[in-house]
């Protein structure tokens, strides 16, 4: 029997993708590691619409925020359980260049929902170091990723989908418009393998720039910080029963999931800084987010063999891109859309695709 895809992966990128082919009606099958080493296990739940210190808005946050939100309500409604929460954010200013940044982007009417209203120091609340004060980051929130992911495990294994183990390369045999796999076909593999498709044979030659993170659960019933997440460089995110999430660190010389004590005592110190408790870490985790150069996810088909294809470069954002960009490429897959270009892998291959 022909199968229509074989998804290899099942992280956010994998999960997304594959319910997208399953609503369209096509018939798939899923091979993931049991998560080893996936990303999406380490990922915070955030979803910010406005990041760094020069306070941008997220790329087509307008467009991408609504979609992802929508998602997740019908998520929700499927799997019965509640995944995305409304969160304020609030941004602690660190510089003047900050607090002029706001006000000029609160004073452009369309950025105005993002971009709340600004607190003195002191104001917001007592539990925080607010110096040169604050603003609250609107329309954000918290997904409750690790609940989502083990939905869709459970979905995929109780409709027979998902098989545990790791893809052997070797053993895929690539035939004129079908690919095959112990013995059985399928019209296209579709990797969705986070960073670990560096190793992929089909699309090593990708410019990738993958960054490690570790994100801690720290545990203070007694912190007094408000139900908010705290934002200063980095975050503190709260969970129920007096736990918080807090992270995160960025490294580029390492892809491993493992856990350091320089990246634990980086957190604590940093978040000590805006954050007046003290707090016992529960829990400490790491993974490595999946990062084109050019900062954009990484969609499409292989230049030669069209049975091959990828959906990946979902970096720091899977939460928010991954939605709308899994249904892009599920419309792509089966011949009724194209992908946009900056999000297309076509526009690596001239510079990095060799014959
Ligand atoms: C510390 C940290 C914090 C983050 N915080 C946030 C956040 O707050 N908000 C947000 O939106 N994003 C966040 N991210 C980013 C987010 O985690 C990623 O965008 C997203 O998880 C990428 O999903 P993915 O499915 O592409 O990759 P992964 O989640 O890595 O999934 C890939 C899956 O493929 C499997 N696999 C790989 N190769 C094979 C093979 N050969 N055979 C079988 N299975 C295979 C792996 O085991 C894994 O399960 C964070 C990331 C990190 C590291």
């Amino acid at each position: 029997m022909v199968k229509d895809y074989l998804i290899v992966g099942q992280g956010l990128a994998g999960s997304f993708l594959s319910w997208n082919l399953l609503r369209r009606n096509k018939s798939i099958a899923i091979i993931d590691q049991d998560h080893e080493n996936c990303s999406s296990l380490a990922a915070a739940g955030m979803i910010n619409p406005i990041t760094g210190k020069r306070l941008v808005l997220s790329q087509r946050c307008e467009e991408l925020l609504p979609y992802a939100k929508e998602v997740y309500h019908e998520l929700e409604r499927l799997f019965n359980k509640k995944f995305f929460e409304s969160k304020e954010i609030v941004r602690l200013f660190g510089s003047k260049q900050e607090l002029y940044e706001w006000s000029r982007k609160r004073q452009q009417t369309h950025l105005k929902k993002y971009y709340g209203k600004k607190q003195k120091p002191g104001t917001y609340a007592d539990s925080l170091n607010d110096q040169k004060g604050s603003f609250i980051i609107q329309q954000g929130g918290y997904c409750r990723k690790l609940d989502l992911l083990n939905c869709f495990t459970d979905y995929f294994k109780e409709n027979n989908l998902l098989v545990s183990g790791k893809l052997v390369y070797d053993d895929l045999k690539i035939k004129d418009d079908l690919v095959e796999w112990k013995s059985n076909y399928y019209r296209c593999v579709v990797f969705c393998e986070g960073y670990q498709s560096q190793d992929n044979p089909w699309f090593s030659w990708l410019p990738f720039n993958h960054a490690k993170g570790e994100i801690l659960t720290l545990s203070n019933k007694d912190s007094g910080l408000p139900d908010a997440v705290i934002s200063c460089g980095k975050w503190c995110i709260p969970i129920g029963d007096g736990k918080y999430t807090a992270g995160s660190t960025y490294s580029w010389d390492k892809f491993d999931c493992k856990i350091t004590e320089k990246a634990k005592e980086e957190i604590l110190t940093e978040i000590g800084i805006f954050i007046k408790a003290s707090f016992e870490v529960v829990d400490h985790m790491a993974g490595v987010r999946p990062i084109m150069k050019d900062l954009n996810p990484a969609l499409g088909r292989h230049p030669e063999f069209s049975s091959l294809a990828i959906f990946n470069g979902l970096a720091s954002k899977g939460l928010l891109w991954g939605p709308f960009y899994s249904n892009q490429m599920a419309d792509y897959l089966i011949g009724i859309q194209s992908l946009e270009e900056k999000v297309s892998i076509d526009r690596f291959i001239k510079k990095h695709f060799k014959r």
